[in-house]
């Protein structure tokens, strides 16, 4: 017998069984996750409500669990609202029949734009109420605010988001969770989508694990059970691992409907044409740190090239079954088969690489059917024979390149295999691994090679490679593991597995930074009609904030300051966003705030705490509670362009920093295994 969802959750009396999931109920959970800063009843909410999802409404499942990861699609589906606080504007004056300049002063004095929605609607009396908004009908609108493109796109877009607003909190049903907090909250959480952050800290690994709990129950109570705490861990350890080498619920929330969750890894398999989220490597300051890590173990050295992180897949044409049917747009036809080359973000890259899908096909041995390989693409100087350096990659188009017009060429240096031939190797030891990926490929000079590696493993060997790797004019070395469980690679995470030696950094901090623009000051002097300094921040995935860490005005040349001066002014806006996290004083505030959007790649001479700035605040660094770390000396490097701003260095990375910086290789303080 079905259950009646007041059994489950707080009586939502418009939900019925079979019919659409009111998008009021998944805003009560939201309003009950944003009261707590506990992991473990933020689960707890979120797996009731999408049992409750199972139980009443199936097939709502899909957008419930995007719309609360923040999400409209795969990321590999490059789908983005890409919203500016001005259009959202625009779209709640409309909706609210206010003009914008009272929208403006409000939300001056609020600074919270979801807020401004709330308040701008409950003024408003609506003489004719639209239907309630659902799940499926606010992704629907969201998807179509996103997709929309060509004339006028702008404000079809504002069209888009006023009917969203309009019909939000048009059900009257009154939320009475808390006092303060309880009532209508549907256009809050609209514009908080759109802005891109719920501010929840509902972070996407509790959505994943909440959904495995859903599934368990709900298939434990539809056979009479109790499930049980092992079948509870091992639906979530089946789920992630799932998620890691197949990252699109759009895949797996059907195929867990449909097979049940313990029949996921037969149903939802790593397979060429979808993108799986690279490993990443943790940063050391000396290779002592190395031999202290693997002790005991063996490990391999391999050159770390400067270029861009390129993960290609092919599937010869004599094997088409083995592409994912999930495949994204990007798979091109290319020749021999079918192919894609996808970013660190797993953001399509084909378009900017023709001349690599062209030649694809000649670098593999003749019974290599398909693969997902791992590897670098370089700029290679033709006369030289040899690498050059990452600035002269970045000057090659981004889309619509013609093979035969590509003037800077690359060579692929492949490092790691992932998938060879129907099977997925990422359960593989890298010493395998490693075999596999030299006995499918055949190097051509200048076009493929393997990573120049070396498998010695003492400290003066090591010293030697990695002055030949700098020679080689590449950043540094790659230390990885070579055997057991260990070295089985691992989708998505920043593995102690993994470690990377920058030469430049032996010295200072270990690695550079990658942080988001918040803010600038106006030039100087000969600096007057440009930016002079910017604010830089990084990103706490835990409160979803950005935390300020530095004020940065060197290492940029007059030509930058002017390009970043043009491209940062479209998108100002008029004071902080509510998740900037900055301390307060007045002089220390820059005179423009910025949408989050860039990331930057800062080097610094070494982080030390400071008042003024808020990074890491929270990770126990500082005993009295109120100082952030700061950088000292930061040093502009480079625009990131292949990062978005939630991809920053982490505060938690920050912290390790400053407290390996304390002491160096002694290994105190607890050291961080990934990003969550
Ligand atoms: P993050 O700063 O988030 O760590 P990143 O993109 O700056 O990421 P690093 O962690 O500094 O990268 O270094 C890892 C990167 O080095 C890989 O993403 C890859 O692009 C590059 N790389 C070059 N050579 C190798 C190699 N032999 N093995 C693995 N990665 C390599």
């Amino acid at each position: 017998t079905q259950l009646k969802a007041k059994d489950h959750n707080d009586p939502y009396p418009d939900w019925k069984a079979g019919t659409p999931v009111p998008y009021a109920a998944l805003c009560q959970t939201f309003s009950l996750i944003e009261m707590t800063t506990k992991r473990l009843i933020m689960t707890e909410h979120c797996a009731k409500f999408l049992r409750q999802v199972m139980r009443l409404t199936p097939g709502d499942l899909l957008p419930t669990v995007l719309l609360m990861i923040n999400k409209l699609a795969p990321d590999y589906a490059g789908i983005e609202l890409g919203i500016g606080e001005s259009l959202i504007m625009k779209a709640i004056s409309e909706a609210g029949g206010q003009t914008l300049a009272g929208i403006k002063a409000e939300q001056q004095a609020v600074g919270d734009l979801g807020l401004v929605a709330l308040k701008t609607r409950s003024r408003q009396a609506t003489i004719l109420k639209p239907p309630p908004l659902t799940v499926k009908g606010v992704h629907q609108g969201l998807m179509a605010i996103a997709t929309v493109s060509g004339n006028g796109a702008q404000g079809r877009k504002v069209a888009g988001i006023k009917k969203l607003l309009s019909a939000a909190d048009s059900s009257g049903v009154k939320i009475d969770i808390h006092k303060d907090k309880g009532g209508p909250s549907e256009a809050k959480f609209i514009v908080r989508f759109l802005e891109g952050k719920l501010r929840l800290g509902l972070a996407e690994r509790t959505v994943l694990v909440s959904l495995a709990q859903a599934v368990v129950c709900h298939e434990a109570e539809k056979e009479g059970k109790v499930p049980s705490t092992s079948d509870m861990e091992k639906g979530e350890a089946m789920l992630k691992q799932v998620y890691s080498e197949l990252p699109s619920y759009n895949v797996i929330v059907p195929a867990m409907l449909e097979g049940g969750i313990m029949n996921l890894p037969d149903t939802c398999k790593l397979k060429p044409g979808v993108p799986l989220k690279p490993m990443l490597a943790k940063p050391t300051k000396a290779i002592t740190e190395v031999l202290d890590r693997f002790e005991g173990q063996k490990f391999t050295c391999e050159f770390k090239y400067d270029g861009e992180r390129a993960q290609i897949h092919y599937v010869a044409k004599q094997a088409p079954e083995e592409l994912s049917q999930a495949k994204p747009d990007a798979n091109q036809e290319a020749a021999g088969g079918v192919a894609a080359i996808f970013s660190r973000n797993s953001e399509d890259l084909s378009k900017k690489y023709p001349d690599v899908l062209a030649k694809l096909h000649t670098w593999i041995k003749d019974d290599t059917q398909s693969f997902v390989l791992d590897c670098e693409t370089v700029a290679w100087d033709v006369e030289e024979k040899k690498v050059l350096p990452f600035q002269q990659l970045m000057t090659r188009k981004r889309k619509d390149v013609k093979a035969e017009d590509v003037k800077v060429k690359v060579c692929v240096f492949a490092f790691d295999l992932l998938y060879l031939n129907g099977e997925p190797a990422v359960k593989k030891s890298l010493t395998e691994r490693r075999a596999l990926l030299k006995n499918a490929f055949n190097p051509v000079e200048g076009e493929f090679a393997f990573a120049e590696s070396m498998d010695g493993q003492e400290l003066e060997e090591i010293q030697v490679f990695l002055d030949e790797s700098v020679k080689a004019s590449c950043e540094g070395l790659m230390v990885k593991m070579l055997d057991g469980p260990e070295s089985w690679y691992e989708p998505s995470k920043r593995s102690r597995n993994w470690l990377k030696i920058k030469k430049d950094y032996l010295a200072g901090v270990g690695d550079s930074l990658d942080l988001v623009v918040l803010g600038a000051y106006y030039g100087k002097g000969k600096r007057t009609s440009v930016y002079g300094a910017f604010l830089l921040a990084c990103w706490n995935p835990n409160t979803e904030s950005y935390e300020t860490v530095c004020n940065i005005g060197t290492g940029f040349s007059e030509q930058v300051l002017e390009d970043l001066h043009k491209q940062l002014s479209e998108i100002t806006i008029d004071r902080p966003k509510p998740f900037y996290s900055h301390s307060s004083g007045g002089q220390h505030q820059p005179d423009v705030w910025f949408e989050p959007r860039y990331v930057w790649e800062v080097k610094t001479a070494d982080l030390t705490l400071s008042p003024r700035y808020k990074a890491g605040w929270k990770e126990g660094v500082d005993p009295s509670g109120s100082k952030g770390i700061s950088l000292r000396f930061p040093r502009f490097i480079k625009i990131r362009d292949d990062k978005k701003p939630d991809e920053a260095t982490s505060s938690r990375q920050v912290a390790e920093m400053y407290r390996k910086q304390e002491s160096v290789t002694k290994n105190k303080g607890p050291s961080v295994d990934d990003d969550f």
